[in-house]
């Protein structure tokens, strides 16, 4: 069979197959869970795994099940990537009140997409063509969320790293793996249905505690030391100096109250609030960042509070391999028609595919299907053909150039690209960006 034709049996296959893609994605949007807790969806993962009696390693990085496609012939190795992870969107009607969570960013989409492509990759005739290895990865904990509890999670040494793809990579997991790929779901069907974009925003964490004195609010207001009034302080100093970034750095800093105070009959002596600071690159990032935090102690100094200022690597800002992104734009015109793929440039939100995207190639493309709007109440699948086979469909042509004559298009992009970070300088610039500040006035 010639390639054309292997790419027909796999858009066929993947016909065939899609009901059950469809399905499954729809079962793990009914039982949304939060990052590094999706247990529930991991078991749905292994099962269709084992359904298509494919070998995987489940439990990485808590949650991460990892299932391997060995080509006829040995070469390097492309990982297709799918986020299990929901969002904690209480408004959203689909919000599952037991886990706390509801698909609101479309994973469930991408798992299902990973299956589908998984299945067309599986169409006979296309493992003997394959130069290499193809891994099918669904990967915890995309969504920056739950800070508070990840946290905890770290204390207890159950985890490093708030993101899922960070915590994989410092295990290893990625270490065999040379190319990365990953659809996301999007509401944006201006776009195209297809949709590749150039560089997306990187972003640092930040949790911050206020701390004051207790007093009784009404009779001895005069002996306590309000830490909600500085937190607000703090707040409106991060307001006064937005017109300070600039336009180039899309810095973006959005902060919420996630502990105003206990009894309001007291004054509030704890409260907590958690905030990103993203921009387009590390220095943008680093600069915003100074800001935050001295309007964070402008705050404190204000009240006399004392304020615990601790910063947490978030993700680093996206870069795409252009050879993949050629390489799938000419694949998702097969699937779409090319008058349906689209191209953006830069997203001021970010992914933690961003981290991936400085060790290795990787490209992250946007799927139309969804609407209303991303992490919003009123997202919704309303295209689930569009929205889960169609990206598996241009996935798995992709990796099948990628692999095919010997692997030669994948060794090509490989030999092209130049990842800014080594594996070790990423960990290093992550454990840079944690650090623990405490400031007190007087
Ligand atoms: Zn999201
Ligand atoms: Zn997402």
């Amino acid at each position: 069979m010639d390639r054309d034709q292997l790419k027909r049996q796999i858009l066929e296959t993947i016909d065939r197959e899609g009901e059950r893609a469809i399905a499954l994605a729809q079962a793990i949007g009914r039982e949304a869970e939060l990052g590094y807790q999706e247990v529930r969806t991991a078991q749905k993962v292994q099962a269709a795994f084992t359904a298509l009696q494919l070998p995987f390693r489940a439990g990485l990085a808590l949650t991460g099940v990892k299932a391997v496609l060995e080509g006829a012939q040995p070469g390097p190795t492309v990982a297709l990537l799918g986020e299990l992870d929901g969002l904690p969107i209480r408004e959203h009607p689909d919000f599952c009140p037991e886990t706390g969570a509801v698909h609101a960013c479309g994973h469930h989409c991408q798992i299902g997409s990973l299956i589908a492509a998984a299945s067309g990759l599986l169409a006979p005739g296309v493992r003997e063509q394959l130069a290499g290895r193809v891994v099918f990865f669904a990967v915890p904990a995309e969504e920056s969320v739950e800070v508070e509890w990840r946290l905890s999670q770290k204390a207890a040494g159950r985890i490093e790293f708030l993101g899922g793809k960070a915590e994989l990579i410092r295990l290893g997991e990625f270490d065999d793996i040379h190319l990365a790929m990953m659809v996301h779901t999007s509401p944006r069907g201006e776009d195209g249905l297809l949709v590749t974009s150039e560089t997306s925003n990187g972003h640092v964490i930040k949790f911050v505690r206020f701390l004051g004195r207790s007093a009784h609010a009404a009779g001895s207001p005069h002996r306590g030391i309000n830490a909600l009034k500085a937190a607000m302080l703090a707040l409106a100093a991060i307001d006064a100096q937005r017109e300070t970034f600039r336009e180039e750095d899309t810095v973006r800093i959005h902060p919420i109250l996630t502990r105003g105070g206990d009894v309001v009959n007291a004054v509030p002596a704890d409260v907590r609030l958690e905030s990103f600071v993203r921009g387009k690159t590390v220095a943008a990032i680093d600069d915003a960042n100074q800001k935050f935090d001295r309007a964070m102690r402008a705050g404190a100094l204000a009240l006399g509070a004392s304020v615990e200022i601790t910063t947490l690597p978030g993700y680093l800002p996206l870069r795409q391999n252009p050879d993949l992104a050629a390489l799938f734009r000419e694949n998702a015109a097969l699937v779409v028609g090319p008058e349906q793929v689209g191209h953006r440039g830069h997203i001021a939100a970010g992914t933690d595919m961003g981290d991936l995207s400085q060790i290795l190639p990787a490209i992250h493309p946007s799927a139309a299907g969804a609407s209303g709007t991303s992490h919003g109440a009123d997202y919704q699948i309303v295209d689930w053909e569009q929205a889960v086979l169609n990206p598996a469909k241009a996935l798995a042509l992709t990796v099948l150039d990628l692999l095919s004559d010997g692997a030669a298009k994948a060794q090509e992009v490989i030999a092209r690209d130049r990842p800014p970070l080594t594996k070790a300088e990423y960990l290093a610039v992550l454990r840079r960006m944690d650090s623990i500040q405490r400031y007190t006035e007087g």
